[in-house]
């Protein structure tokens, strides 16, 4: 699953040459995710990744720099026909303000839905939530926003697993998805352990290093 971040504005308060206001692209597979929408944010995504069709938008707070860029958004996805409704979620005031600077842009024929968040609210997307967390800031509710993967397997290591003795085939489904199986015993440890217990526990300790790596292989995939 790829996962990106594009800051589209980085700069604050006042825009420069170089550095557009507040605004960050989280591309993840088909989702995109616009977090803020300072003034120029539009033009920013034009000339670097264009302008996609958003997912959904999420504000930190209102002061004007993390939002003005909005409403011409708005309508620029309005005169391409968008039919598809757009969530744009915030602080609690969110919906009076973007009911506001609409009243002002102009209408938009989408539906826009108006979400206010507060700190201990989860949204479940699929594989990954988004969770709005309090933040420091001249304003009171200012929200920053944490995007958690969901736990995914790592790549599957074929040669590994045969070599620590499990059997292709179902086994192989059953160790990626994390569980532990027993494997039949390499016929090199077969004859080194002797006895059948021997036998049985060498089985079973390679077959948990293999479930032990592909643990590893989880934990460290991104
Ligand atoms: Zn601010």
């Amino acid at each position: 699953m790829d996962l990106s971040v594009f800051f589209a504005g980085t700069a604050g308060s006042i825009p420069t040459a170089r550095r557009g206001l507040p605004a960050v692209l989280v591309r993840r597979g088909g989702d995109r995710i616009l977090f803020d929408c300072g003034e120029g944010t539009q033009r920013q995504l034009v000339q670097s990744v264009g302008l996609t069709e958003l997912t959904e938008v999420f504000l930190t707070h209102f002061h004007a720099d993390h939002w003005l860029g909005l409403p011409g958004l708005l309508k620029t996805f309005d005169l391409r026909a968008r039919e598809r409704p757009l969530a744009v979620h915030g602080p609690p005031g969110i919906r009076e303000l973007v009911t506001l600077a609409m009243r002002v842009a102009g209408r938009v024929r989408f539906e826009l839905e108006l979400v206010e968040l507060a700190p201990g609210d989860v949204l479940e997307r699929d594989g990954y939530k988004i969770a709005p967390v309090a933040v420091a800031h001249r304003v009171s509710n200012a929200l920053g926003y944490v995007l958690y993967e969901d736990p995914r397997p790592g790549e599957f290591d074929p040669e590994t697993a045969t070599a620590l003795g499990v059997v292709p085939g179902p086994e192989f489904g059953y160790l990626q998805r994390g569980e532990t199986v027993r494997g039949a015993p390499r016929a090199g440890a077969r004859s080194a352990a002797g006895g059948t217990q021997d036998r049985d526990l060498g089985g079973h300790l390679a077959v948990r290093d293999a479930a032990d790596r592909q643990s590893r292989c989880r934990r460290a995939a991104p």
